[in-house]
C-alpha cells in the first residue's frame, strides 16, 4: 500500500535546491537520471529535476539494475558535505552529495534520440536540427536552459496579471470560435457542425470583442489572449501566438502609453531587469525619415551629420562633392587589423565608396589619412562630437543614398560584434502612424491599387487630418480610378492616425490605436478601403450596432509576449519560448497536425475534398 501519510507534494525537495540546511539530514528525491558513472561498484548518478542536478551515491550494497540515462527515480538518501577535492564549481550543489539508503527505478528510458545531458552554454549551440527537437519537445523540455525560458515567460504573465489587476483591469476571456477580425492576414476557419455550410473564423485579435467590452461599461480590459492568423511564417511569427490584449475607455494616447511604460517597468523590475521609463517617442514620418524604418534600433544610435565643407578633403574624385559629405563618427571603437582588412572587403564588396579614419592611440590610419590635414580633422571630430580623448573611428561619403550605406556600415558593425549597445534593452515608441496603405496587386497583366488599412479598420485619424479622409472620400465618390494618380496616392499616405508601435530592440513588439466611434466616420473609412455597405453589415454589423447606445471614446494596444520574452532571453526565433510551437510550414511535429481527418466528420461538416493547385 502507498504510504500516504508521512509524505505530501509540501514535503517534496528539489534536487537543485540541496544546500547547507541539509546536511546530516535524510531527503527524498524524484528525478531523471542526467549522467552516472560506475566507480568499481559504486555508483555516482546526476539527479536532474526541473531546478537543477545533485550528485548521488549509491553504494555497492544497495543492488540495482542497469541504469540508463533518463530512467525515473525516487531516491531516500542523507545529504553529505563533499570533500573539498570533490567539490564541483560548476552547478549550484555542488558542495553537496546524497548518499543513497534507498534507490528505486520508477521508470526506464529507453535510449534517446538525442543527448540532454551534453554540455552547452547556449541553446543555440546545440547541434541537433530543430525539426528533431520538436519531434521530442518533451525531452527537449527537459533541458534546464528550456525549463527557464518557460519558468521566465510563466512569471513575466504573472506579473503582468498582478499590475493590471492593481490598475483596476479585468481579464475577460472572449470567445475562439467567432467572426473574422481583421488584421491583415487570412483567417482560420473553423466548419459549423450544426449548421452545414457555416464557419467560424479564429480571432486574429480579440479587437471586436475589447471593442464592444467597453460599450459594455467594463472600462477597463485586458487579457492574455491568444490570436490566430493564417500568414507566411517567419522566425519570429506563430499561427497562434500570444498578445497581452488591452483597451481603455475616457482615454487618450498618453495614457496608453503611461500604461504601457509602467507595466513593463514592472514586470521587468521584478524579472531582475533594469529599463528606464518613460520611453522616447519618435514621430513615424521621423523614423521613416531618418532610420528608413518604422521600428529602428536605436542601441545603436550613432547620428548621422554633415561633413564641415571648410574642411578639406583634397580628393580627386568627380563623385566626392565636399558639400555633400556626410559622416557618421563611432567613438572609441577600436579595431584589430585583422577586422580592418574584413572590414576592407566588406566595403569593396558592396561598392561602398567610404573614406575612413581610425585613430587608435593617438595613430592614424585609414583612407582618408592621405586627403586631409589629420590635425585639423581630429580637432574638428573631437569637438564636433564632444569626445575628446581615446579612440574612433570615422567613415566620410558623399553620395546620395549616403544614409542607406551609412546604415549598411553600421549594421555591418553591430552584425559583426564590434558595436556595443547603449543599453541592452532599448524602447521606443513610434507615434502618428498613417492612417492608410496602398496595396497593390497584378490581376492578369493589370496593376490593381486597393487603398487598406495601416493597422486596422476601427483606427482614429489624426484630428487635424480629418478634414484631409472626408476629402478622399469625395474624390474617390466621384472618380474611383484616381488612385492610379500617383498625386493622390501621395495625399492618401500622408494622412496621419492615431496609432502607435511600441518597438524593442529594432522589433515591434507592441500596437494599438484609439479607435473611431463616430458611426458615420467608421462607414466613411469603410467605404474608402473597399468595404460597401453590405460588406460592413455582414461583417460587423454588431459593433456599428452596439455603438448606437452610447459608446464610449477608447483605445487600446497589443503587446505580443512571445516576441518580448525571446528579446529578453536573447533569443533570435520566438519558438525558444512556447512550449509548442509550429514549423515554418505551420506544423506541430509532436503531435503532427495538422492532418487528415476521418471522412465521417467531413461528411457530418457537408465538407467535400478537391484539389488544390
Ligand atoms: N488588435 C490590434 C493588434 O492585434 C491591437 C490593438 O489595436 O489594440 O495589433
Amino acid at each position: 500500500m502507498i504510504n500516504q501519510l508521512d509524505y505530501t507534494y509540501k514535503d517534496r525537495v528539489w534536487c537543485g535546491k540541496i544546500n547547507e540546511k541539509y546536511v546530516n539530514k535524510e531527503v527524498k528525491l524524484y528525478g531523471w537520471v542526467h549522467r552516472f558513472r560506475d566507480m568499481g561498484g559504486i555508483l555516482f548518478v546526476d539527479l536532474r529535476d526541473r531546478t537543477g542536478i545533485i550528485q548521488v551515491v549509491v553504494p555497492i550494497e544497495l543492488k540495482i539494475n542497469k541504469l540508463s540515462l533518463e530512467d525515473v527515480l525516487e531516491i531516500v538518501g542523507i545529504v553529505k558535505e563533499r570533500p573539498i577535492e570533490n567539490i564541483n564549481p560548476n552547478i549550484a550543489t555542488g558542495n553537496f552529495e546524497v548518499v543513497a539508503k534507498e534507490i528505486k527505478i520508477l521508470s526506464k528510458s529507453e535510449p534517446l534520440p538525442f543527448m540532454i545531458n551534453e554540455d552547452y552554454k547556449d541553446i543555440r549551440d546545440l547541434k541537433i536540427d530543430e525539426a528533431t527537437r520538436l519531434k521530442y519537445r518533451y525531452l527537449d523540455l527537459r533541458r534546464l536552459q528550456m525549463f527557464k525560458n518557460m519558468y521566465f515567460r510563466h512569471k513575466m504573465i504573472k506579473y503582468i496579471r498582478d499590475f493590471m489587476d492593481n490598475e483596476d483591469f479585468l481579464e475577460i476571456e472572449t470567445p475562439l470560435l467567432a467572426k473574422p477580425t481583421p488584421e491583415g492576414a487570412r483567417d482560420f476557419l473553423v466548419p459549423s457542425r450544426l449548421q452545414v455550410g457555416k464557419f467560424y473564423a479564429l480571432p486574429q485579435s480579440p479587437q471586436l470583442f475589447k471593442q464592444v467590452l467597453m460599450v459594455s461599461g467594463i472600462d477597463r480590459y485586458f487579457q492574455v489572449a491568444k490570436c490566430l492568423r493564417d500568414e507566411d511564417l517567419r522566425a519570429d511569427r506563430q499561427p497562434e501566438f500570444t498578445q497581452v490584449d488591452i483597451e481603455m475607455s475616457f482615454i487618450s494616447k498618453k495614457d496608453i502609453f503611461l500604461l504601457v511604460e509602467n507595466l513593463l517597468n514592472y514586470v521587468l523590475n521584478n524579472l531582475g531587469i533594469e529599463i528606464s521609463i518613460p520611453f522616447e517617442v519618435i514621430d513615424y514620418n521621423y523614423a521613416m525619415k531618418h532610420f528608413n524604418s518604422d521600428k529602428p534600433d536605436l542601441r545603436f544610435n550613432y547620428p548621422v551629420k554633415k561633413w564641415n565643407n571648410s574642411i578639406k578633403i583634397n580628393l580627386n574624385d568627380e563623385n566626392f562633392d565636399i558639400n555633400q559629405a556626410y559622416y557618421i563618427f563611432f567613438k572609441n571603437l577600436v579595431l584589430a587589423r585583422k577586422e580592418l582588412d574584413k572590414l576592407n572587403d566588406f566595403l569593396k564588396q558592396n561598392n561602398l565608396k567610404f573614406l575612413y579614419l581610425v585613430c587608435a592611440n593617438s595613430e592614424f590610419k585609414g583612407s582618408l589619412v592621405k586627403f586631409v590635414d589629420i590635425n585639423e580633422v581630429d580637432n574638428y571630430l573631437r569637438k564636433e562630437n564632444q569626445f575628446y580623448d581615446g579612440n574612433y573611428l570615422v567613415f566620410v561619403i558623399s553620395s546620395k543614398n549616403y544614409l542607406d550605406e551609412l546604415i549598411l556600415i553600421k549594421n555591418y558593425l553591430v552584425d559583426n560584434r564590434l558595436l556595443k549597445p547603449v543599453k541592452d534593452f532599448y524602447f521606443l515608441w513610434i507615434d502618428n502612424f498613417p492612417l492608410f496603405k496602398i496595396e497593390e496587386e497584378k490581376v492578369g497583366n493589370k496593376l490593381i491599387r486597393k487603398i487598406s488599412p495601416e493597422h486596422h479598420p476601427f483606427t482614429n485619424v489624426l484630428e487635424e487630418d480629418r478634414a484631409k479622409v472626408y476629402m478622399i472620400y469625395e474624390q474617390l465618390k466621384k472618380n474611383p480610378n484616381i488612385i492610379y494618380d500617383d498625386g493622390f496616392v501621395k495625399e492618401v499616405l500622408a494622412v496621419r492616425s492615431l496609432a502607435y508601435d511600441l518597438v524593442l530592440n529594432g522589433v515591434e513588439v507592441a500596437s494599438g490605436s484609439i479607435r473611431i466611434t463616430d458611426i458615420e466616420f467608421q462607414k466613411i473609412i469603410f467605404e474608402i478601403i473597399g468595404i460597401n455597405e453590405e460588406e460592413a453589415n455582414r461583417k460587423f454589423s454588431f459593433l456599428l450596432e452596439a455603438f448606437k447606445y452610447g459608446v464610449p471614446p477608447h483605445g487600446g494596444i497589443a503587446l505580443g509576449i512571445d516576441r518580448i520574452i525571446a528579446l529578453l532571453l536573447g533569443y533570435n526565433s520566438i519558438r525558444e519560448v512556447i512550449a509548442f510551437p509550429k514549423t515554418q510550414s505551420g506544423s506541430c511535429l509532436l503531435t503532427k497536425a495538422p492532418s487528415e481527418v476521418d471522412p465521417i466528420q467531413l461528411k457530418e461538416l457537408g465538407i467535400k475534398l478537391m484539389e488544390v493547385n
